[in-house]
């Protein structure tokens, strides 16, 4: 389990003010030094992750962030830093000092926090610290301070539901805390399957993996993997092949039920295939998996309005150093002056650095993300609406040059 991906781990968000509490609640959690605690404040500069399986719930990160009310220069950049975290991250934990319970910069700051529509719990902690009558005290105010939610629901269930109370240095506190985040978490979890629910148990898939002097040696990339495992997960049957090999297979294979192609080969597969069974791409299944599919396909199409010179931007999730950086640095930037007969600007970003300034860009081209969760690949194709620049992916763009952009998407119309 600890080969689990990052990004198929929920990431959870630590986030609240320097000092408290949130590195010694991810040390009591993982029960281990994963970050340093201090009574100086501002210990935690860059955050700090930590993946672990969280039983009964399943593969977690979690993400310590800096304090969010640090000041100067230095301090300015930690709170970006931290607030930039919420750009991956799916449940925000979010920490109050018992000693500290200022209860109007939690409501304005999880207003902010919450701006990425992650869901939250409320984590007071170093109750250790609190008398029986300021443990009393504390809970009235949280009532009458957000007395709201308290209209729909009892005393009891409010507390149970929204907020937990701890004490990081009692091992019992933390037993219940992660049962009740193993209870939130599970009930917001929808099963997000790459492929499994748009073919049924028992359909036959033939994956094309182009084995070139681009591919890895010695082993798959993993959106491939991670879609092996989709079908084994679904019991749909896979069959891996080489392009070189798909004329044989269309002839040993009664029954088609869908091809998934590499992207850089998108256009031979399609010919080979001459319309024996629905087609499409690794990255096109993994768009609709992170992002909005429609706001790419638009994306993929706005191409034809680009005119000569227009600024492309080639981003990617990861850096790594194998494999597709040929597609995103060579063969879609020929591609697509070769078809629209303009000269464009490419410009490449790779791995968290993603430009802000999206506004000066025409076109944004990304890779499949496999890499990185559903929430960081959302939130790039919201910051490109926001500055009205069109956003598409690999695979759409390539198919839609090739002319099979609605072919390829067929399948996901299901
Ligand atoms: S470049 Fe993108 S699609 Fe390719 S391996 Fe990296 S994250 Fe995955």
């Amino acid at each position: 389990m600890n080969k689990t991906p990052n990004s198929n781990r929920k990431h959870i968000g630590i986030f609240g003010k320097t000092n408290s509490g949130k590195s010694s609640l991810l040390n009591a959690i993982t029960e281990q030094e994963i970050s340093i605690v201090s009574d100086i404040k501002g210990t935690t500069t860059d955050s700090v992750t930590k993946a672990m399986e969280l039983i009964p719930y399943g593969p977690v990160l979690f993400i310590d962030t800096g304090g969010l009310d640090d000041t100067g220069i230095l301090g300015n950049k930690r709170v970006e830093t931290a607030l930039n975290e919420l750009k991956r991250t799916d449940f925000i934990l979010y920490v109050l000092d018992a000693t500290d319970s200022d209860l109007n910069y939690y409501k304005e700051k999880i207003k902010e926090l919450k701006r990425y529509k992650s869901s939250h719990l409320l984590v007071i902690n170093k109750m250790d610290l609190l008398s029986e009558v300021e443990t009393e005290n504390i809970k009235t105010q949280l009532i009458k301070e957000m007395g709201l939610k308290l209209k729909n629901t009892s005393e009891e269930e409010f507390f149970k539901n929204d907020i937990v109370f701890v004490s990081s240095k009692k091992r019992e506190n933390i037993l219940i805390f992660k049962e009740l985040l193993v209870e939130k978490l599970s009930s917001e979890e929808q099963e997000e399957s790459i492929i499994g629910d748009l073919l049924e148990y028992g359909d036959t898939v033939v994956m094309v993996i182009p084995i070139d002097s681009e591919a890895p040696k010695g082993r798959l990339i993993l959106p491939q993997v991670q879609l092996i495992r989709d079908c084994l997960d679904h019991g749909i049957k896979s069959h891996i092949i080489r392009e070189s090999e798909l004329e044989s297979t269309l002839k040993d294979i009664k029954k088609i039920d869908l091809v998934i192609t590499d992207s850089q080969v998108f256009k031979e597969v399609d010919i080979m295939l001459k319309d024996r069974a629905p087609l499409t791409s690794f990255s096109i299944l993994f768009a609709r998996q992170k992002g909005n599919i429609d706001i790419l396909i638009e994306g993929a199409k706005s191409v034809e309005g680009l005119k000569d010179g227009a600024k492309i931007l080639i981003a990617e999730t990861c850096t790594h150093n194998t494999s597709h950086d040929d597609i995103g640095r060579v063969k879609i930037p020929k591609l697509l002056q070769a078809k629209t007969g303009k000269k464009f600007e490419f410009i490449f970003k790779m791995g968290r650095e993603y430009p802000k300034n999206l506004e000066d860009y025409d076109l944004v081209i990304h890779c499949g993300g496999c890499m990185v969760n559903k929430k960081n690949m959302q939130s790039r194709i919201s910051e490109s609406g926001k500055k009205n620049t069109p956003i598409t992916n690999y695979g759409l763009i390539i198919a839609h040059l090739n002319g099979i952009l609605d072919k390829s998407i067929e399948i996901l119309k299901k």
